[in-house]
């Protein structure tokens, strides 16, 4: 069975919007071009899967429109075989989007008919197999979105995500029934939070203290789907701020990962969790990152987050990243010099997260290094190449969770929009100052990511992520 969604930025959606709805009560039509993003094995079902990103917008010229009304709409195919040409060479797909400004809410008799003999010229220009994909937006905001592969068969997406300053999965069953469990949440936020956050793939780079507490407050919140990352095993000095760990799993030596699942799993509150022993990067982990609608990043690890920094901006995938910095002064002063918090969401077309500082890249090259080639990163490390680990930092587990609690508040603050005053995408709290901040940063000319459009929706490429060695 065919297993399909479709991912669009939130003004890609809107540009579609405007170019479908340009007439008021008469079809229009405009064209996406799409990136694969496969997913051989999906960690929750096991199943395969296909993710198209929506890479760019195409326009169809006035010119090229020969009649439309509120029923239908027809246009010239010449743009649409330059398109193929455009698809078979730079491995696109290529999607067809149209509207229905007064229903019905689903595909017509006509448009099968239609997109049919669309696939059939498709095939015959960039031969069989070619993948056509057809998106249906209505007035009311709602799209539904189908693929077709065979003249005779179309397949309905599963789902049709839209990430930007809000964040919205649109499921073809509407709502889903929502648990007495989350009775008291819907008084707050109503139904369509809960069916949201049901229908999310939510990853958790990251079992520690800030992980830990993201995991067990993103299931208390109803997210659906968890995969919970993290290579560590649990230590007795990890007990004072690990959600769910106990002295017996440090006595035992088990997995953080494998931890917060099973506490996820008492909950009772039919979570679909997968725990994943391995770093962020590592090649095992990569189906269950593409298969993630958003990502928690709750690692400390700045190779990790370049990788995600990266992710998110080929596949589209929100990373959510979170940080906290805990200093003790240097004497002769006493007590913190500072307990501060920062949450930025990655997501186009927002400045990345090597723009915005939050990265150490040479520590990121040494992290690289250790994991890589020990011996040689004791070398360096004796030859005082590498700066090395220092002191542990000091945790507070107060404070860990609370950082927590800011991220997954950002990510229901993108589904229900509760807050009078945006953060933007990055947020600080500075504790020892009672100050709430919004922060933002520009692009660096430079950045390959986040400056150049090149890398945004890429999706697969070869080699992963464009990342060589
Ligand atoms: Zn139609
Ligand atoms: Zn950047």
């Amino acid at each position: 069975m065919s297993n399909f969604n479709v991912v669009l930025l939130e003004q890609q959606e809107a540009e579609l919007r405007d170019l479908v709805f340009a007439t008021k009560d008469v079809e229009g039509a405009a064209y996406v071009l799409m990136r694969e993003c496969k997913i051989a094995s999906d960690p929750w079902d096991r199943r395969s899967r296909t993710k198209f990103v929506a890479r760019e917008v195409v326009p169809i010229p006035a010119e090229h429109r020969v009649s439309s009304s509120a029923q239908h709409v027809t246009w010239d195919t010449r743009g649409f075989v330059a398109l193929l040409q455009r698809c078979q060479r730079e491995d696109l797909v290529l999607g067809i989007v149209h509207c229905h400004p007064h229903g019905p809410r689903d595909f017509s008799e006509q448009d099968d008919l239609n997109e049919a003999e669309l696939l059939r010229t498709a095939c015959n220009r960039n031969g069989p197999g070619t993948k056509l994909v057809s998106i249906l937006f209505y007035d009311d905001g709602g799209i539904r979105a189908r693929v077709w592969q065979f003249p005779e068969h179309k397949a309905d997406c599963k789902s049709v995500a839209v990430f930007g300053e809000r964040f919205r999965v649109h499921l073809p069953g509407g709502l889903s029934p929502v648990s007495e469990v989350f009775a008291r949440q819907v008084l707050a936020f109503g139904d369509s939070l809960m069916s949201q956050l049901k229908a999310l793939r939510v990853g958790i780079i990251g079992g520690g203290g800030t992980g830990s507490a993201t995991a067990m407050l993103a299931a208390r919140a109803g997210v659906g789907q968890i995969v919970i990352v993290d290579d560590d095993i649990v230590e007795p000095t990890n007990l004072n701020r690990l959600h769910g760990a106990t002295q017996s799993d440090a006595d035992v030596r088990n997995g953080k990962a494998d931890v917060a699942a099973r506490e996820i799993a008492r909950m009772g509150l039919g979570v679909r969790v997968v725990p994943l022993k391995g770093w962020a990067n590592a090649p095992h982990v990569r189906d269950a990152l593409k298969s993630c609608d958003v990502i928690f990043c709750c690692t400390d690890d700045n190779s990790g987050r370049i990788f995600l920094n990266r992710l998110a901006y080929f596949y589209f995938i929100p990373v959510i990243d979170m940080g906290l910095a805990m200093a003790v002064a240097k004497p002769p002063a006493k007590g913190m010099a500072e307990i501060s918090a920062r949450v930025t969401t990655i997501l186009l077309p927002e400045t990345c997260l090597l723009c915005r500082d939050a990265v150490d890249t040479d520590l990121a090259r040494e992290e690289d290094l250790r994991r890589r080639n020990p011996t040689e990163y004791d070398r360096q490390k004796r030859e005082a190449y590498v700066r090395g680990e220092g002191n542990p930092n000091p945790a507070v587990v107060t404070f860990t969770t609370e950082v927590a609690c800011m991220a997954v508040n950002e990510l229901i603050n993108r589904i229900v929009g509760y807050r009078k005053r945006e953060m933007g995408s990055e947020h600080r709290r500075r504790f020892l100052f009672c100050e709430d901040r919004a922060t933002s940063a520009s692009p660096r000319s430079s950045c390959p990511i986040c400056a150049s459009k090149f890398y945004w929706g890429m999706a697969d490429s070869k080699p992963f992520l464009d990342l060589v060695g």
